[in-house]
C-alpha cells in the first residue's frame, strides 16, 4: 500500500541527548536499551471514519519520536499498517451501501491527505491487512501445530472452526522466564481485562472458548463477508491483534524499538500482539510499549454514538492553518488526556502567528543556537513537547538583534516539532 508524502526534514545543526521514554510494560520513563535500534510499528486506522482529533494526536505524538530520532542521525524504520478488513468497516459498509473496498480506499486516502497536512512522515512500510494475509496464515497454522491456538465449535448459529490464541497455554508454556503474561503489557487486572475486552471488540462471553480473554486469531468464512484462502484454516480472514503482531515481526527486527498507539489500544490489543509474538517467536514483540492519552471534546469522551467528533478534514476545509492544529495537538503532553476546546485551538492560531512574525526579523544566531538545546532538551525529556513550545515563546520575546537565527529557528520548529513557519 502506498502511504502518503511527506519532506525529509532538514539537518538542524547539534544533536539532543539521550532519550528517554516512558514505557507502559514496565511503568516507569527509561532509554532504550543499547542496540535497541530504532524501529517503530504504530498502529494504524481501521478505515471507515473519517480522522478525528483523537486519531491525528497518537500519530503527531510518534511523529515527534520520529523526527527525534531523526535529528540524532538515526535511520529510523517505521511501520505502519491499515486494518483494511475488520468488523467496524464491513458493517459501516453494509450500513451505508458502500462496497467495503471502496469505503476503506476513500477513508484511507482522507487520512493520508490529514497526515500530510498534519506534516507527519510517512511511514517507511505502510501495510494493509488484506495484503498480507498470506503472511498471517502460516503463523497461525504453527500456533495452532504447537497446541496454543484451538477451533472453537460452532455454536448459536456460528460456523465451526474460528481458531483462537489460548492465554494460558501461551501463559504457562513460556512463563518463568520474565517472558509475557496476561498483563505483562497492560498491568490491569483479569476483572479489569475482562471489562475491557467486552468494550473494545472481544468476545468474553463466546461459548467454547478455553478462557474468556482468548483473543480471535482467525474468523472461518461467513456469508456476505469477505474471505482469503486460509489453507488448514479453511477460508476466512484474520483477527486484530495477530494481523498487527505478524506484520511488525515482518518488517521490523524483533524486538524493535517502540510499538506505539493511543491508550486505548493497551489492552487488549498490544497485550494480545506481545503474546502471539512471543508464542511464535520466543522472543518480545518491542523494547518499549508508548501510548498516547485520549483526547475528549470540551470535556466529553469523543465518540461516535454523541456525534461530537472532531475531524482534521474539516477542520482543513473550514479553513484552518495545519500548523495550528499540530500546535494545538503538542501544547498537551502526548501521554496525558486532554480536552479539544475552540479556545485551544485559538491559542495555537496566536501562537503561530507570534512564532511566525519572530522567526521574520533579524535576530541572533547565538540565540537561536540556545533555543534548539532547551527544544532538544525538552524532546528527550519523554517528548515534552508543551517545555518546547514554551521555549519557542520565551525565544519571540526577546529583543531583535543582527543575525540570521530567525531562519534556523523555522528550520527547527518544522524539523523537530513540525511545525511549518
Ligand atoms: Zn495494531
Amino acid at each position: 500500500m502506498i502511504a502518503w508524502t511527506s519532506n525529509a526534514p532538514e539537518n538542524v545543526p547539534g544533536s539532543g541527548p539521550e532519550l528517554m521514554l516512558y514505557d507502559s510494560a514496565s511503568r516507569e520513563v527509561r532509554p532504550l536499551p543499547p542496540g535497541a535500534g530504532t524501529g517503530m510499528y504504530v498502529c494504524g486506522i481501521t478505515p471507515y471514519d473519517a480522522t478525528h482529533i483523537g486519531h491525528a494526536s497518537t500519530y503527531v505524538a510518534f511523529d515527534l519520536l520520529n523526527r527525534y530520532w531523526r535529528d540524532g542521525g538515526a535511520e529510523v524504520q517505521y511501520v505502519q499498517n491499515v486494518t483494511d478488513v475488520d468488523d467496524p468497516l464491513l458493517e459501516r459498509a453494509t450500513a451505508t451501501g458502500v462496497d467495503w473496498r471502496d469505503l476503506a480506499e476513500q477513508q484511507t486516502n482522507l487520512f493520508r491527505g490529514d497526515m500530510e497536512a498534519l506534516n507527519v512522515l510517512a511511514p517507511d512500510h505502510y501495510v494493509g491487512a488484506v495484503e498480507t494475509v498470506d503472511w498471517l496464515v502460516p503463523v497461525v497454522e504453527a500456533l495452532v501445530a504447537d497446541g496454543i491456538a484451538y477451533a472453537v465449535p460452532g455454536v448459536d448459529g456460528e460456523p465451526d472452526g474460528d481458531i483462537y490464541f489460548s492465554v494460558q497455554d501461551g501463559q504457562s508454556r513460556y512463563m518463568g522466564d520474565g517472558s509475557w503474561h496476561l498483563g505483562h503489557i497492560s498491568g490491569l487486572s483479569e476483572a479489569t481485562m475482562l471489562q475491557l475486552s467486552a468494550e473494545r471488540g472481544g468476545d468474553p462471553t463466546r461459548p467454547g472458548k478455553r478462557h474468556p480473554l482468548d483473543p480471535l486469531l482467525w474468523r472461518v468464512a461467513r456469508s456476505g463477508e469477505p474471505d482469503w484462502d486460509g489453507a488448514t484454516l479453511g477460508r476466512g480472514r484474520p483477527g486484530w491483534h495477530i494481523e498487527c503482531s505478524v506484520i511488525a515481526q515482518r518488517l521490523l527486527p524483533q524486538p524493535f524499538a517502540v510499538q506505539g498507539g493511543g491508550s486505548d489500544l493497551v489492552f487488549p490489543h498490544h497485550e494480545m500482539s506481545a503474546a502471539h509474538a512471543w508464542a511464535s517467536s520466543r522472543q518480545p514483540l518491542a523494547h518499549h510499549y508508548c501510548h498516547a492519552g485520549m483526547v475528549a471534546l470540551d470535556g466529553e469522551k469523543m465518540s461516535k454514538s454523541k456525534g461530537n467528533l472532531v475531524f482534521v478534514s474539516r477542520l482543513l476545509k473550514s479553513g484552518v492553518d495545519p500548523a495550528a492544529i499540530r500546535l494545538a495537538i503538542i501544547a498537551h503532553h502526548y501521554r496525558s488526556d486532554w480536552s479539544w476546546t475552540d479556545e485551544g485551538l485559538e491559542s495555537a492560531k496566536l501562537r503561530l502567528e507570534k512564532w511566525r512574525t519572530a522567526a521574520g526579523r533579524p535576530t541572533s544566531e547565538a540565540a537561536a543556537a540556545d533555543l534548539a538545546a532547551a527544544v532538544r532538551r525538552a524532546l528527550a525529556d519523554d517528548l515534552n513537547a508543551p517545555v518546547a513550545l514554551q521555549a519557542v515563546d520565551d525565544w519571540c520575546e526577546q529583543a531583535p538583534t543582527a543575525g540570521e537565527g530567525g531562519a534556523q529557528v523555522a528550520a527547527l520548529v518544522d524539523s523537530l516539532l513540525g511545525v511549518r513557519l
